[in-house]
């Protein structure tokens, strides 16, 4: 059994979370103040999801489409594009630039077993193009980034930020 608790007056509702699938979002009524809310069952591996080390940070800066943003790297292709509803990108970011496609590049990450990380920059393909350092990626190339590489999709300029040692 799951205990949560009406987000109006605070009354206890318990109801068996066991039976619903994950990811799945019920509606409640609480007995107390009527009050009618939403939640979603958490998924099984969700917590897994969150403990996935970060290697670092796309930070997108804010210009007239979007405000600043921060993206966190995770191991494998991170797909960068406009966010848009059942997105297939799982680095998209909030903009209402249009010459941003919905996949528009993609950051890969990859540890080595020398305890490096190879970070390659590739585009989508896009329609407008994936610039590192003011350069126009070609088809197909997969351009190795640093710390510190600045990124330019559609009018944002983005900056890759990786964790170094001395941080936590
Ligand atoms: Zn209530």
């Amino acid at each position: 059994m799951k205990r949560i608790r009406c987000p109006k007056c605070y009354t206890a509702i318990s109801f068996d979370d066991k039976i619903y699938e994950p990811g799945r979002i019920l509606v409640f009524g609480c007995p107390e103040c009527q009050k009618q809310f939403k939640i979603r069952i958490p998924r099984a591996n969700a917590d897994k999801e969150e403990e996935r080390p970060t290697f670092g940070m796309l930070t997108v800066l804010e210009n007239d489409f979007q405000l600043k943003t921060d993206i966190p790297l995770y191991e494998g292709d991170n797909i960068i594009g406009r966010f848009v509803k059942g997105t297939n990108a799982n680095a998209a970011f909030k903009t209402v630039d249009p010459s941003i496609d919905t996949t528009h590049c993609i950051v890969n990450v990859k540890p080595l077993k020398n305890g490096r990380t190879t970070i390659t920059l590739r585009d989508a393909p896009s329609g407008t193009g994936t610039f590192l350092q003011g350069e126009l990626l070609n088809d197909r190339e997969r351009a190795f980034i640093e710390n510190g590489s600045i990124i330019n999709i559609g009018a944002a300029t983005i900056i890759l930020k990786l964790h170094t040692d001395d941080e936590e």
